[in-house]
């Protein structure tokens, strides 16, 4: 039985190098009914580059929520559609989330033609674990709520991931020194694929200061990526702090130490001393 519905390609293209463009990203892209793309104007120089004559018309940020429809009413009867970004897999930091939950709800077959993703090429040069990560995407652009932002992640033990402009590059990475010391691991990408592509890595310190001092390292796109926060081994486990944290809202130290020592386990002068270093507690 031939499926009369369209399908909805997700195709990555590429970040800068027009030789990672996939020969089955070429091949979806010439045989779908529609393009939809994230500036059509953006997408022209590389779909003529190829020879893809494919009708396109625009899907972003802007349109996206009333595209949708039109979308899925397309594929409902019959045509077969393809997402691009400007550069990239789609959805990543790029719209689409809603073309595809919509899609999926309707029953419809999404299929992804995977390729380059500035983040994932940045995780795997970066030199920093990889076992496990966070995509973050871009902080605020403002410092203050920055910096919040970069507090929140205080904890995290994952290697995380950032996007970054060039105008904020350098303030972003003092904020992330500020905040997570400058002894911290971290790795920048720059213009990967590209023919000034730089990974610099090392202490947030030691890199903070090669892309001050250099205006040729604040130029291009950026991926940032941070080691996580690597625990000591005389360090408190995170439910003990938690438990710790709660009674001494609400206790004097000592007896918060007492009763966070049955439950946990842990040693009562061990909680005690981490509750008085660490300054938590009530004020009474
Ligand atoms: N969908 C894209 C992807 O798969 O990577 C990301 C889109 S996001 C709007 C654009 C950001 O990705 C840039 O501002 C930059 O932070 C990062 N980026 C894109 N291309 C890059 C490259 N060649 N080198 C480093 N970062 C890049």
């Amino acid at each position: 039985m031939s499926n009369e519905r369209g399908t909805l390609y997700l195709v990555a293209t590429p970040i800068g190098n027009l030789g990672d463009m996939s020969a089955r990203a070429i091949e979806t892209l010439k045989k779908v009914d529609l393009i939809a793309a994230e500036d059509t104007r953006h997408s022209a120089p590389l779909l003529r580059h190829f020879s893809i004559a494919t009708t396109t018309t625009s899907f972003h940020e802007h349109n996206e929520a009333e595209k949708v429809g039109q979308l899925v009413d397309r594929l409902r009867a019959g045509e077969d559609i393809a997402l691009i970004s400007d550069a990239g897999t789609p959805l990543v930091n790029d719209p689409g989330y809603r073309l595809v939950r919509a899609a999926r709800d309707d029953g419809l077959r999404v299929v992804a033609v995977p390729g380059p993703c500035a983040a994932i090429a940045a995780l795997s040069v970066s030199g920093l674990p990889t076992d496990e990560f966070v995509f973050a995407g871009f902080p605020p652009p403002r410092r203050e709520a920055r910096r919040r932002w970069f507090q929140e992640r205080a904890n995290e033990r994952r290697t995380q991931i950032f996007y970054e402009s060039p105008h904020r590059i350098v303030e972003s990475l003092e904020d992330m020194a500020a905040v997570y010391g400058g002894d911290r691991a971290v790795a920048v990408a720059r213009e990967l694929t590209k023919r000034y592509e730089t990974v610099l890595d090392g202490p947030l310190v030691a890199v903070v200061e090669r892309v001050r001092d250099d205006p040729n390292q604040q130029k291009g796109e950026f991926v940032v990526l941070l080691r996580g926060r690597e625990k000591r081994e005389d360090e408190m486990p995170d439910e003990a702090v938690r438990t710790l944290e709660i009674l001494a809202s609400e206790l004097p130290p000592r007896q918060a130490a007492a009763l966070a020592s049955q439950i946990t386990g842990l040693a009562k002068n061990r909680l005690y001393r981490w509750l008085v270093n660490s300054g938590s507690g009530s004020s009474s």
